[in-house]
């Protein structure tokens, strides 16, 4: 298929992932939705915890460390917001107790940035410290650009307080002010970005991206931070491991979604570097399928086909 033809596809999933009238069409149609269901399974930890624990031992066996995230959508009250923040502290709860080398990964939208300062200071607060107790690190997404400041306020807040708490920064960004971040002592995330940014914000994908990408996690191994270099870009992964001076490796770790390419995961491991796996679980996976999809088309022929061989 040429490439005009898939992005093409990749636009109107796109489109798709954002219209309400479709996701509830599917979700409440039944077979549609085990359809569906069963496409998702190959990039979801599952739709329960105990699902995801499951994957999650799985890939440990592997010595694959993996992060989980419970999925959710913006809250935009205080109770769905706690509700969210309950369920993460009983899935650190769960790796602590099942002895899983995981960390946590979480979008502050889902505890509540949208509500009210308050609100989200609480509830991370409270995520952060259970983390720290039970010794979790806990990983901040990072959102579109005009969420970005409050993220980063919520962020500093709680990494002057704990070590255990991390953040991920996007390396499509023109002008992103690294000094702060780069003197805390948690981990730093570095992914390309997966947000529509206008030009004059964020660069496309393409050299000058790869390049500023491959300057920030040099900058980062300088100041001594640990890396998490968050992408499945072949290239770029052997292009940082040729770079990188080797009395760093120990600080880097590659990290990639799940479901996406496993066998790279396993061969780094072989290879002497520490690798991650980041899972979600949880019923709201549509919007989270529906991107992995859109990011790559090819997720979209080969679902596609998984569906029509799918009997139910
Ligand atoms: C662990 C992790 C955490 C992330 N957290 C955030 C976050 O907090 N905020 C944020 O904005 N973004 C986040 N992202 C997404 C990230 O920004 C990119 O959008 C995404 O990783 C795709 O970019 P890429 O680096 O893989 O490179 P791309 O240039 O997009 O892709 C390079 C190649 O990788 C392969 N590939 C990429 N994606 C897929 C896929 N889904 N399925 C199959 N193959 C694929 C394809 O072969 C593609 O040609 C995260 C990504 C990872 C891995």
């Amino acid at each position: 298929m040429d490439h005009t033809a898939l992005s093409t596809i990749s636009e109107a999933l796109k489109h798709l992932a954002k219209n309400q009238k479709v996701k509830d069409y599917i979700l409440n149609h039944p077979k549609l939705y085990k359809v569906l269901l069963h496409g998702a399974r190959k990039l979801i930890g599952g739709e329960t915890l105990q699902e995801c624990v499951l994957e999650v031992i799985r890939l440990n066996h592997l010595g694959i460390h993996t992060t989980v995230d419970f999925c959710g959508e913006n809250t935009n009250s205080e109770k769905q917001a706690h509700q969210a923040t309950v369920e993460f502290l009983k899935l650190i709860t769960t790796i602590a107790q099942q002895g899983l080398n995981s960390s946590i990964s979480l979008d502050l939208s889902h505890i509540g940035l949208s509500v009210s300062d308050s609100c989200i200071e609480n509830n991370l607060n409270q995520i952060v410290s259970h983390a720290k107790k039970n010794n979790v690190e806990v990983m901040i997404s990072m959102e579109d650009f005009e969420k970005m400041e409050k993220v980063l306020e919520q962020y500093f807040h709680q990494a002057k307080k704990f070590e255990n708490i991390g953040i991920t920064v996007q390396a499509y960004l023109r002008h992103f002010d690294f000094e702060e971040i780069m003197h805390l002592p948690g981990k730093i995330r570095i992914v390309k970005g997966a947000f529509e940014e206008p030009e004059s914000v964020a660069f496309g994908r393409g050299e000058s991206l790869d390049n500023q990408y491959l300057r920030i996690v040099q900058m980062a191994l300088q100041h001594g931070k640990k890396v998490s270099v968050g992408t499945h870009d072949i290239r770029l992964i052997e292009q940082m491991i040729e770079l990188s001076d080797t009395k760093f490796h120990e600080n880097i770790e590659f990290e990639m979604l799940h479901g996406v390419n496993e066998a790279k995961l396993i061969e780094l491991k072989q290879r002497g570097f520490q690798v991650r796996d980041y899972l979600i679980y949880g019923k709201e996976w549509y919007l989270y399928y529906c991107h992995r999809l859109a990011e790559n088309p090819m997720n979209f022929i080969e679902a596609f086909s998984r569906m029509a061989y799918f009997e139910g």
